[in-house]
């Protein structure tokens, strides 16, 4: 039989929960042993994931604290306004103000100079972490190999890797994503549905600059947001006005919109897009995901926590699924250290159960309120559209209640770990 290598702490999972946490663990001097069933070099290609993250601006603290963020600065376009419309397209003279009722939340209200946050392209977001993990050296890396098992004793836990190898530590962090077989393996419930509705997402190249306004118009189908990107290059043509469209479609009509050739399927998105920015172009290929609802009844088990999606999988109508993955990982990362520092078991229920009273309320409160915003706004029901336009008028028109929803948005309340604050 193989030997059996130890760590203090086993990830399961290197995608941009799994990867950021066992950087931040690593810094923390914790042994930190990151499974995943990608290479790093296929995780960090232009192909495997056309998505943009909107880091909020108390998670972009967490990637400036662990030195990753000057990797991909020049990539971070700070978000300075957002507007969300109720229906309708945009017009250049009303800046989205499709509808009177609309929500308007401005950086400049806030204390600082920090923006709301900052989009980034996925692809930034993983090269930083998995450069920095194989330039300091610091996590031992297995992948790509998947894990095939884990068998929890009192003291450790034991995973053995689909090549036979076994790796053993007194936690295992489960974050193998929406799906997780870790947590379904320990039989930790959760509570699941599908969304009638796909994420169809590309990017787009304008011709008016952005001026870091995202968008998010609420049409029928679900949400349509425009998000504010740097500019970049496409298929050798380099477009300075860019932004990343997050389009919820329903499920049965979203193949046929991917179906589409280049000028038919740009035609769909200018008919939602409106003329505000000017001229619209792709710059960028196509891509769908399906959108469904994922919380874990409890995020810890004897010699087990869950983060990231493994934990929560939401809609992403208010962006904020790996938001709430940064938090659990400040928060785990925090909790773990002080309890090595008080010389407690890291993997004991008491140690864990400290990370969950941390974690779960907060992710379930923004978890249900996102579907409830799902519920509320696809649709175009008329007395649900009257509520909703009344609920955003009354909100924008309070700047205490428009300064709470700007610190969600910021990933900015309650209890902040010290890598947030
Ligand atoms: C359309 C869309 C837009 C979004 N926009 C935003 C946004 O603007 N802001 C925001 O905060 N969030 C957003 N999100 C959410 C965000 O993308 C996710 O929360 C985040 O990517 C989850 O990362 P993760 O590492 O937890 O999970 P995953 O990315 O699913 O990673 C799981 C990893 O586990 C590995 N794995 C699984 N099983 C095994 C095994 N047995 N052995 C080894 N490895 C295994 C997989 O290979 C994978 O790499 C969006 C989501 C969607 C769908």
């Amino acid at each position: 039989m193989k030997e059996t290598l130890s760590f203090d702490a086993i990830i399961v999972g290197g995608g941009l929960a799994g990867g950021l946490a066992a950087h931040a663990l690593a810094r923390e001097n914790f042994e930190v042993a990151l499974i995943d069933a990608e290479a790093p070099d296929a995780m960090r290609a232009e192909a495997f994931d056309g998505r943009t993250t909107a880091l909020a601006y108390a998670a972009a603290r967490v990637f400036r604290r662990l030195d990753l963020w000057d990797a991909f600065a020049s990539e971070a376009e700070p978000i300075r306004e957002i507007l969300v419309t109720d229906g309708r397209r945009a017009s250049p003279s009303r800046r989205g103000f499709a509808s009177s009722f609309h929500l308007h939340f401005d950086s400049a209200e806030l204390e600082g100079d920090e923006p709301l946050g900052f989009i980034i392209e996925n692809r930034a977001l993983r090269r930083a972490i998995y450069d920095a993990i194989e330039r300091e050296g610091l996590v031992t890396l297995f992948a790509p190999t998947r894990r095939i098992r884990t068998d929890y004793e009192k003291a450790s836990a034991t995973v053995t890797l689909a090549d036979g190898r076994r790796l053993t530590a007194p936690l295992v962090i489960a974050a193998d994503g929406r799906y997780s077989p870790s947590r379904g393996e320990a039989g930790l419930r959760v509570n699941t549905w599908s969304y009638p509705q796909t994420g169809i997402v590309a990017t787009v190249a304008h011709e008016r600059p952005h001026e870091g306004v995202a968008q998010e118009f609420f049409l029928p189908s679900g949400p349509f947001a425009i998000l504010p990107m740097t500019g970049g290059a496409y298929d050798g043509r380099f477009s300075p006005h860019r932004s990343n469209l997050v389009w919820t479609e329903a499920k049965a009509t979203a193949p046929a919109y991917l179906a589409l050739d280049d000028e038919k399927f740009l035609a769909a998105i200018r008919a939602r897009f409106g003329d505000y920015l000017g001229e619209v172009s792709l710059a960028g290929p196509r891509w769908s995901y399906p959108l469904a609802f994922h919380l874990a009844q409890s995020f810890v088990g004897p010699r087990l926590a869950l983060i990231g999606d493994a934990a929560h999988a939401i809609h992403p109508i208010a962006g904020q699924g790996y938001n709430l993955g940064v938090k659990d990982i400040a928060a785990l990362v925090e909790t773990l250290a002080d309890a090595r520092g008080l010389g407690l078991d890291i993997g004991s229920l008491s140690t864990l159960d400290a990370y969950q009273r941390w974690r779960r309320f907060d992710s379930a409160a923004l978890a249900f309120g996102g579907d409830a915003l799902v519920r509320l706004f696809s649709n175009d029901v008329a007395p649900l559209r009257l509520a909703r336009d009344i609920g955003m008028g009354a909100v924008n028109a309070v700047p205490p209640l428009r300064k709470i929803f700007m610190k969600q948005a910021g990933a900015d309340l309650g209890r902040l770990p010290t890598l947030m604050a």
